[in-house]
């Protein structure tokens, strides 16, 4: 008999957004007049900036012709490309080699695979609220989770205490679900507290190209002392639109260091056997993303985005409702009014004003009394969405 990973037991039925989309699906199942407004998943919904569907374009035509053929990439990702990505950090002051930029299909995927790192002892700090996949993908690997909760008082921002034992810690800022954003000076203390235990940061950017404040980070590397203790996992799904498209990185520095072992080489061993490369098409899409004219066109995007989360606050203040986020992120998070409990919450407001959105019980229990609005969807569905909240609340 082949015994299955009994890790799995651990976790809850069904991942966070699949159970939102069940509920959601069953509910306009049974009401088909009743037209729903998703402001659940972040999801973008515009599209490609032109730059890129040219570069993607061009390395169709050459996939098409013998001469410009591409096969197999490298695995760890095609030189123009990590050049681009080092480029990005360099605008930001920070230098990489690009033998620390791990080209990807994604955060998601890294997510699933950079606990390969890592024995099973090790214990998991999560910054909560959390990305679900970041407990997850380690309640499947066997390891003990240890909440860090973030509350109102300390702002969702919360920071590294005496008691803390963990020995890999995820942050995310700006933050999924929160839209809290780590000010340089309070990201400092993880990085100090990390290299003061020898534990390891895992530093999610997925949303580094929303911050509009001016002392918060856009790389946990802009911090001394950081890539001694830091992984930073980047993405192009919510600042370039590839959320259908799909292109990351991972960075691991080749200071990084534990058990007299550089993480950067066991990386390097870790993607060599574990996958093929990342298509030269999303490369080349990649490329052109991160290009000054790439990052200039996708700005306009993030405008949009920007103004959604305008017209969304502007009805939570008028209504008194407590909330953070909507100015480094896309995400508004909010106290559920009225029902503290966020799924029944998540429910009345689906079935009253037709509207979906994310129960903050499902990003860790500091999350329950909370809901999450994402702010990735169409303008006009965005109004509608106000108003209809307008008179919900
Ligand atoms: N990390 C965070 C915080 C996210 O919110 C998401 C997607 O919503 C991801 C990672 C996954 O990103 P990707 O599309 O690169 O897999």
């Amino acid at each position: 008999m082949t015994h299955i990973n009994p890790y799995y037991s651990r976790l809850t039925e069904s991942f966070l957004f699949y159970e939102t989309k069940q509920r959601a699906a069953a509910f306009e199942a049974a009401h088909p007049e009743r037209r729903l407004l998703r402001l659940g998943i972040g999801d973008v919904t515009l599209p490609l900036a032109p730059v890129v569907v040219e570069a993607l374009h061009r390395a169709v035509e050459e996939q098409a012709r013998k001469e410009s053929f591409h096969g197999y990439m490298p695995e760890l990702g095609k030189d123009f490309m990590k050049r681009a990505a080092a480029a990005n950090y360099a605008r930001r002051g920070v230098e990489l080699d690009p033998e620390e930029i791990f080209i990807s299909y994604g955060i998601g995927d890294d997510l699933g695979a950079i606990g390969g790192l890592f024995a099973r002892e090790n214990r998991v700090g999560v910054v909560e609220p959390a990305y679900p996949a970041y407990v997850d993908t380690n309640l499947m690997a066997g390891r003990e989770i240890i909440p860090i909760p973030g509350t109102e008082e300390n702002g969702f921002l919360p920071l590294p205490g005496p008691e803390l034992r963990a020995e890999l810690v995820y942050l995310c800022s700006p933050n999924n679900p929160t839209g809290a954003a780590y000010p340089a000076s309070r990201l400092q203390l993880w990085v100090d507290w990390a290299n003061a235990h020898g534990a390891v940061l895992i530093f999610d950017a997925a949303y580094e190209a929303f911050i509009t404040q001016a002392d918060v980070p856009h790389s946990i590397y802009e911090l001394p002392g950081a890539k001694r203790c830091a992984i930073e996992l980047f993405s192009l799904s919510k600042s370039a639109g590839f959320t259908g498209t799909r292109l990351g990185y991972t960075v691991v520095p080749k200071v990084l260091v534990r058990e007299g072992k550089s993480l950067q080489s066991l990386w390097v061993r870790n993607r060599t056997t574990c996958t093929n490369g990342v298509s030269y098409l999303l490369q080349r899409a990649g490329e052109a993303a991160l290009s000054e004219e790439g990052l200039r066109q996708s700005r306009a995007n993030l405008e949009v985005y920007r103004e959604n989360a305008r017209v969304l606050t502007s009805v939570l203040n008028s209504r008194g409702v407590r909330y953070f986020g909507g100015e480094n992120a896309p995400y508004i998070w909010f106290r559920c009014p009225g029902d503290p409990d966020s799924w029944r919450f998540f429910d009345q407001l689906m079935e009253k004003a037709g509207i979906v959105g994310t129960p903050g019980a499902g990003f860790g229990a500091c999350g329950e009394g909370w809901f999450r609005f994402s702010c990735f969807g169409s303008p006009e569905d965005t109004a509608e969405a106000a108003a209809r909240l307008m008179s919900f609340l």
